[in-house]
């Protein structure tokens, strides 16, 4: 019986995330100049050993290897790869073996749109998404907001680190705001009742230091969440202790 259980919780485990030892390793060469441009826009990885920028670099280029990023009407440089890869990577970097199983392609444009990628017209205020039905394996973003989610790092917002948030989310078959890959199962209820809490909280309110988008949904309040606690911990541990220590549990399990 025992056997079974582990058998089914491999078989479930293989389906879904990111081990890297279980694909065909392809390999991805970055571009000349990758080293600098990652010192001079991207904060988390200039904070990094040089042990850990090569292991980053080196994930970026992995991601790079499976992900496609494109541009949709507007053109890209290597620059916007790697920002795409280094917001994927940072939500994951904690965890050596994992790998996005859950995206082939990131499509850019070149201005917010739609929810039906519409880039012309009204209702055209979406910064980001991650596709599903049809579009299941491909995120799109705004190749502004990717730029601007880098250049103004620490402000809190960062669309790349939201939609990958989304996507760990989902790994689990459910984007639901319980991103069962990063939550022992002792922590899964305790999770619940904290963004629960919060949630009720920033609704009677009407205000909160935590963004009012991520009390639309537990969902969201999961990739707003993120968000901060990669933009500004040191805040978001004097503000929301508790919320900041389930945080670091998900993402930095046994740092402490
Ligand atoms: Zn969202």
């Amino acid at each position: 019986m025992v056997g079974l259980i582990i058998l089914i919780a491999v078989v479930f485990i293989g389906a879904f995330i990111y081990n890297r030892k279980s694909r065909k390793d392809i390999k991805y060469k970055l571009a000349p100049g990758s080293k600098k441009m990652l010192l001079d826009n991207v904060t988390f990885y200039k904070n990094l050993d040089e042990v850990n920028r090569l292991d980053f670099e080196n994930r970026v280029a992995d991601f790079l290897a499976h992900t496609t990023v494109r541009g949709v009407d507007v053109e890209i440089e290597d620059l916007d790869r790697l920002l795409v890869a280094s917001g994927a990577i940072m939500l994951i970097f904690s965890f050596p073996d994992w790998r996005y199983n859950n995206i082939s392609e990131v499509l850019l444009y070149k201005g917010t749109f739609s929810k039906d990628f519409e880039t012309e017209g009204a209702g055209r205020n979406i910064l980001g998404m991650v596709g599903d039905g049809a579009m299941h394996r491909v995120m799109l973003l705004s190749k502004p907001s990717l730029r601007s989610s880098f250049q103004s790092s620490g402000d809190g917002h960062n669309t790349v680190l939201h939609e990958f948030a989304h996507l760990i989310d989902k790994a689990d078959g459910v984007v639901d705001g319980v991103p069962e890959y990063l939550l022992s199962r002792p922590h899964l209820l305790p999770w619940i009742k904290e963004i629960r809490n919060d949630i009720d909280r920033m609704r009677s309110k009407g205000k909160s230091d935590i963004d009012l988008y991520g009390a639309t949904s537990d969902a969201e309040f999961f990739a707003v969440i993120s968000e901060y606690f990669f933009e500004k911990p040191d805040k978001l541990k004097i503000n929301h202790p508790e919320l900041f220590e389930m945080l670091e549990e998900m993402f930095h399990p046994g740092s402490k």
